[in-house]
C-alpha cells in the first residue's frame, strides 16, 4: 500500500464513523437530492447562501460507506467558500474520480483531504458512490431543486454523465 492508499482508507473511516454537516439546516436557499440505484445510495444537499459565500451546508440520507465519506469530505471542503470557488472544487472532483491520470503535486495540495477519494477508482464500479454528494451539490448549484439519479433509464431527471 502506498501513501495515498492508506490515507484513502483512514480519510474515509473517519468520515463514515463520523460524518460532518449531517442533518437539515434551518435555512436553506438550495437543495438537490441524488440517487444511485446500482449501489442504493440516497442522499439529499441542502444549501445556505449569503452574498456569494456558502454559509452552510449538509447532507442527510442512506449510503455506503463511501458514498456518506464522499458527501461528508463535500460537505467540509465547501463550507465558507465563495460559489466560484466551490463550482471549481466540484469539477476538480469530477476529474479527479474519473480521469486515469495520477495527481500532480499542486493538485494534491489544493484538494487535500479530497485528494484521498482518487483511490476510489480503483474500485471503477464504486466511483458513482463517491459522486453522487457532488453531483448532488452541482444540482444544489444550478439552483433547481431536482432528485438525480445515477440511473440513465429513469428519463425526465438529470442523470451522472458516465
Ligand atoms: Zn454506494
Amino acid at each position: 500500500m502506498n501513501m495515498l492508499d492508506d490515507l484513502y482508507q483512514e480519510v474515509l473511516l473517519e468520515h463514515k464513523k463520523r460524518p460532518r454537516n449531517c442533518g437539515r439546516l434551518q435555512c436553506v436557499h438550495r437543495c438537490a437530492a441524488g440517487h444511485n440505484p446500482l449501489c442504493g445510495d440516497s442522499i439529499s444537499v441542502q444549501l445556505a447562501e449569503s452574498g456569494d459565500v456558502v454559509t452552510d451546508i449538509a447532507f442527510e440520507g442512506q449510503g455506503c460507506a463511501i458514498c456518506i465519506a464522499s458527501a461528508s469530505l463535500m460537505t467540509e471542503a465547501v463550507k465558507g467558500r465563495p460559489l466560484a470557488e466551490v463550482r471549481q472544487l466540484s469539477a476538480a472532483m469530477h476529474e479527479l474520480l474519473t480521469r486515469e491520470a495520477p495527481l500532480d503535486d499542486g493538485e494534491q495540495d489544493r484538494l487535500g483531504k479530497l485528494a484521498a477519494l482518487q483511490g476510489v477508482r480503483r474500485f471503477p464500479s464504486r466511483i458513482k458512490c463517491a459522486m453522487l454528494g457532488w453531483c448532488a451539490l452541482d444540482e444544489c448549484l444550478k439552483g433547481g431543486a431536482a432528485t438525480i439519479t445515477t440511473d440513465p433509464r429513469e428519463a425526465g431527471h438529470a442523470s451522472l454523465a458516465a
